[in-house]
């Protein structure tokens, strides 16, 4: 069994910018000596009275007792030179994102501290092995990646490179619980989990926004209010920065030999290419200047509901959806006898399905029947307050008209949307569950941990693997299936371990 750093080790923090600052600051508020260097003095000092700082905000808080808030600044001392670190139990660097200046920092460390002293990088998209390849002892170095801010943030990746001890995975994975952390073990692999499985998050909204399916304002209403994201993709890439967000497509894009499924988003290159980074210059996908105005997003005015409504009764996450409808019509509700894959209910005329991947246009085709209106996945049909809808190229506008109204009926606002395949929570949910499966396949994570690194380092609603297995399992198969037919691109390919839930009828977690 393992143990954590004692208390009384010295943590070594090498970096004194916006990460090293925080991790200072946790291991200091758990009560270890800290000693912090950084090449440049000027930021050692600010990182210490920014810590100071934020300590007694936590005191005025009440988060902390004013005893404990001193005690944790005190714990943090600067350090002038490299040699300062020799008493350290475990180093963390937080230095610039360049493999040369991490490896020779490790290696004058090498001739520093003791041979047991533990070698960490806060590295986020360079090799955890190939920082450590240059060390005599390669086996004392492993990845710790904290969140930014990291105070705040609960989530770290513990992450082994190939020659990393185990003992000391085990040993800095107690050391983050210790420190008030939810650590997940993680492969050094491109993006490790977060910066990986995220990927999807961003590229399928740019790309329907590439096809004008829809707005930014729109889609970002969408992801909130039917996906239960907290942010929109194209609020939350203004918030991380377009030249940070691009970089790191890009490097996992790079990292991962040119694969489809990262390919960077021409969108987002022309945004950096511009300038418009996004809310620190004022102007990203909106703008942010006093007096500048941004579109809302466009959502249907009040229609008429249909006189009619034929509900398909469903025991999956599409029920509380069809309770609505039901409630809603009231006496003019009766069961649908049709049996069409995806069926919600024929509303009026129209067929109101699940999007399955496939277009509204081809699915018109196929069952022919014109008047064919699909919806999109919500997390939650019984709270969500917005669904997206979207209809045939052959639906006739009045047939679409009382499917809006109906749905209006049911209390939901209804943002309409272009015939754009997987329309937008659902391509986006797939996608990511795909990737999720795929880095679970490749050994990067445990399926436990792949969730719970989503959901605590980039807040999901839900990890993705828990998410698939509440959608099920066959519906994310094949929407993944008919996008990938759809669009004809390797980007969709579904993950082998995907394919063998799905082919064994098994879930990602064993059914209660
Ligand atoms: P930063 O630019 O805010 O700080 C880097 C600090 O390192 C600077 O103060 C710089 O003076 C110092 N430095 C540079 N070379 C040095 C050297 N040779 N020796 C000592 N100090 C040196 O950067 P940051 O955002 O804190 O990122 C640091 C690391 O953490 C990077 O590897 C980055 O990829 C990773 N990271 C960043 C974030 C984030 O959101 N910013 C999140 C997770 C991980």
């Amino acid at each position: 069994m393992a143990h954590p750093l004692s208390k009384a080790s010295v943590v070594g923090v090498i970096g004194a910018g916006a990460m090293g600052a925080g991790i200072a600051q946790v291991a200091a508020m758990s009560g270890h000596p800290v000693v912090l260097f950084d090449i440049d003095p000027v930021a050692v000092d600010k990182a210490l009275s920014g810590i100071a700082a934020s300590l007694a905000k936590l005191a005025d808080k009440g988060r902390s007792t004013k005893v404990q808030a001193d005690a944790a600044t005190r714990n943090v001392i600067a350090a002038t030179a490299l040699t300062e670190l020799k008493h350290a139990a475990l180093v963390i660097e937080a230095v610039a994102e360049r493999l040369d200046v991490k490896q020779k920092i490790f290696g004058e460390l090498e001739s520093i501290v003791d041979e047991h002293c533990i070698f960490a990088t806060n590295t986020s998209s360079i090799s955890v092995t190939a920082i450590a390849a240059s060390l005599r002892d390669p086996s004392r170095l492993a990845g710790l990646h904290f969140f930014n801010p990291a105070p705040v943030m609960a989530l770290v990746e513990v992450v082994s490179g190939l020659a990393t001890s185990p003992a000391i995975i085990d040993t800095l994975h107690e050391t983050a619980v210790a420190w008030g952390k939810l650590p997940v073990r993680a492969r050094s692999t491109p993006g490790f989990i977060v910066n990986r499985v995220a990927r999807p998050f961003y590229a399928e909204a740019l790309r329907v926004l590439n096809e004008q399916a829809s707005d930014v304002a729109t889609v970002d209403r969408i992801m909130r209010d039917a996906g239960g994201f907290r942010m929109g993709p194209f609020e939350l890439m203004d918030l991380i920065g377009h030249d940070v967000n691009f970089a790191v497509t890009e490097s996992v894009f790079r990292a991962m030999f040119f694969d489809q499924r990262f390919t960077p988003s021409l969108i987002q290159q022309e945004l950096v290419s511009a300038g418009f980074l996004g809310r620190k210059s004022g102007r990203g996908f909106y703008r942010y200047a006093a007096g500048d105005g941004n579109a809302e997003a466009s959502i249907e005015p009040s229609k008429q509901a249909a006189g009619r409504v034929r509900i398909a009764r469903s025991a999956t996450l599409l029920n509380p959806l069809v309770e609505r409808l039901a409630k809603a019509a009231g006496e003019n509700c009766v069961d649908s006898t049709r049996n069409v894959p995806g069926l919600i209910a024929e509303i009026g005329g129209a067929l109101l399905l699940i999007t399955d991947g496939q277009t509204a246009t081809r699915r018109a085709r196929d069952l022919e029947h014109d008047d064919i209106v699909l919806v999109d996945l919500a997390l939650d049909y019984g709270t969500a307050r917005t669904l997206a809808v979207t209809r045939a190229s052959q639906c006739s506008r009045a047939a679409f008209d009382a499917v809006v109204g109906t749905l209006q009926q049911c209390g939901y606002e209804v943002a309409s949307i272009s015939d754009v395949a997987g329309m937008v929570v659902m391509r986006t949910v797939a996608m990511l569950v795909n990737e999720a499966a795929d880095a679970v396949n490749q050994g990067v994570c445990s399926v436990p941990d792949l969730d719970l690194a989503m959901e605590k380092g980039v807040n999901y609603p839900a990890g993705p693997l828990k998410w698939a297995d509440a959608i099920g399992v066959a519906t994310v198969h094949r929407v993944l299936f008919n996008l990938a037919a759809h669009y004809g691109e390797d980007r969709y390919r579904i993950s082998p371990l995907l394919a063998d839930r799905y082919w064994s009828a098994a879930t990602f977690y064993p059914s209660i």
